[in-house]
């Protein structure tokens, strides 16, 4: 019977495992996680999770698992891979022989250069275990100071508000949202976090971070020192690629994996936050993303193609942030976009397309509250899917239904 091992049981690894089933595959598959905890949702862990949750959101409740012969293997890292004995050897010292494996080893939260002290007062979050640390830091009269003005650092923000915590963020750069967020939508942003009362400061060189005696101290490039009870550091994230380089797979800022995500090693695909790929609807250049549809997309791709299906990466990449009642969503990639045009959808709620000196739209990154651009999104990625050179006008007239743009 054939043999299919995943390692890494987050959403892209836990996604391929099912859908293998839903394709029709009879034979074994092993599901290697480091964590403890079954796979789980990452995006609520700094929404509404961290408010209400004690326990994270399944991916599959676990009785699934053994319904689809998934051998779920918790709290167990793979510690190596021999590509050319196809043989997986796990940190319990168990070697698996594999006759197509799949790397969905995502991603871990970037750490700071200059931290000084244990880290008990100085967090970051990428997984449950470090949420359910975070929660009593967060309470009414604390103070957080966040460093980095990024998605996780701002979403922190936001539910630390909520939960009642004072709040800094503290930017390196001029703004935040640099990477990939329009100003026009940075800047509804940053509004709604000041008037929620979060001080945000743009434009910090941060020093060092120490841990005191009762919290820790951020010390700034212009000798100013902030106190606060926790640092959260929300910086970034690296795709976990250790593994893949020990076994001597090809890396090029995640493991490389061409259009049907095969890595460099005979019968290893690589899916997820962890992989870095070619993206055809982009010229074909290579790009890693830190999203959860794309972890979801992916380990559906990589699912049909562990089964020999030869499909190519076709999706358009899609990210949402929620922030209070506002939502977020931003669809293809706007770098290499030499116009914006506005859509105003009503109540302060707006779209922004990016389209190439040719016309085509290239992205959209829409602001609003609740689902207010969900539907408008949903149509320009279709836009993009397309590669279509919509009327610059009708795109910006309101009144006109981006859906008739299709037809075009
Ligand atoms: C706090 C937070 C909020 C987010 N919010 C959003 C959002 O609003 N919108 C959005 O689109 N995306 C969001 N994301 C991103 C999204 O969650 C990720 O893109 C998605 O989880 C990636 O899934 P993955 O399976 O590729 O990787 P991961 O979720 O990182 O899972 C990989 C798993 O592999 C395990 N692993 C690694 N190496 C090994 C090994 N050697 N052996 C065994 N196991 C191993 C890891 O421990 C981990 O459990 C958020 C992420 C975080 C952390």
């Amino acid at each position: 019977m054939l043999h299919f091992v995943i390692i890494g049981a987050g959403e892209c690894g836990a996604r391929a495992a099912f859908a293998l089933r839903e394709k029709g595959f009879n034979g074994d598959i092993t599901l290697i996680g480091a964590e403890p905890v079954a796979p789980y949702e990452r995006p609520p862990l700094s929404k509404e999770g961290l408010v209400l949750a004690h326990e994270p959101k399944f991916v599959a409740a676990l009785e699934r698992y053994a319904d689809q012969r998934i051998d779920l293997r918790l709290a167990t890292h793979a510690t190596d891979i021999d590509p050319i004995g196809k043989v997986v050897t796990l940190s319990d010292g168990e070697q698996l022989s594999y006759d197509k494996l799949l790397l969905a080893t995502g991603a871990s939260a970037r750490s700071f250069p200059g931290i000084v002290g244990t880290g008990e007062r100085i967090r970051m979050l990428r997984t449950h275990a470090d949420a359910t640390g975070l929660r009593p830091a967060l309470l009414p009269g604390r103070h957080s100071a966040i460093i980095g003005g990024g998605f996780i650092g701002l979403e922190l923000a936001a539910t630390a508000r909520k939960l009642g915590a004072d709040v800094t963020v503290i930017e390196g750069l001029p703004r935040v949202l640099k990477r990939g967020v329009p100003e026009a939508v940075a800047e509804v942003i940053t509004q709604r976090h000041r008037d929620e009362g979060v001080d945000i400061r743009c434009g910090e060189t941060i020093v060092a971070v120490e841990e005191a005696a009762t919290g820790a101290i951020v010390r700034l490039g212009d000798g100013q020192e902030l106190s606060a009870d926790l640092v959260l550091i929300g910086i970034g994230a690296q795709p976990n690629v250790a593994l893949a380089e020990k076994a001597g797979l090809a890396v090029d800022n995640g493991i490389a994996v061409n259009e049907r995500l095969e890595t460099s090693g005979a019968d290893i695909y690589a899916a997820g936050d962890c992989c870095s790929f070619p993206l055809a609807l982009y010229g074909g250049r290579r790009v890693r993303l830190e999203s959860w549809r794309n972890a979801q997309e992916q380990g559906t791709l990589a699912a049909a193609n562990l089964l020999g299906a030869g499909d190519s990466i076709s999706a358009v990449p899609w990210f949402w942030s929620d922030q209070y009642d506002l939502t977020l969503q931003i669809a293809g990639l706007a770098d290499g976009a030499t116009t914006m045009l506005r859509r105003d959808l009503g109540e302060g709620a707006f779209i922004l397309f990016h389209l190439d000196e040719t016309g085509r739209l290239l992205a959209a990154s829409g602001i609003g509250r609740g689902n207010a651009v969900a539907r408008d999104i949903r149509l320009a990625e279709m836009l993009i899917a397309a590669r279509a050179h919509p009327d610059p006008e009708a795109l910006t007239a309101s009144h006109v239904k981006l859906k008739s743009l299709l037809a075009a």
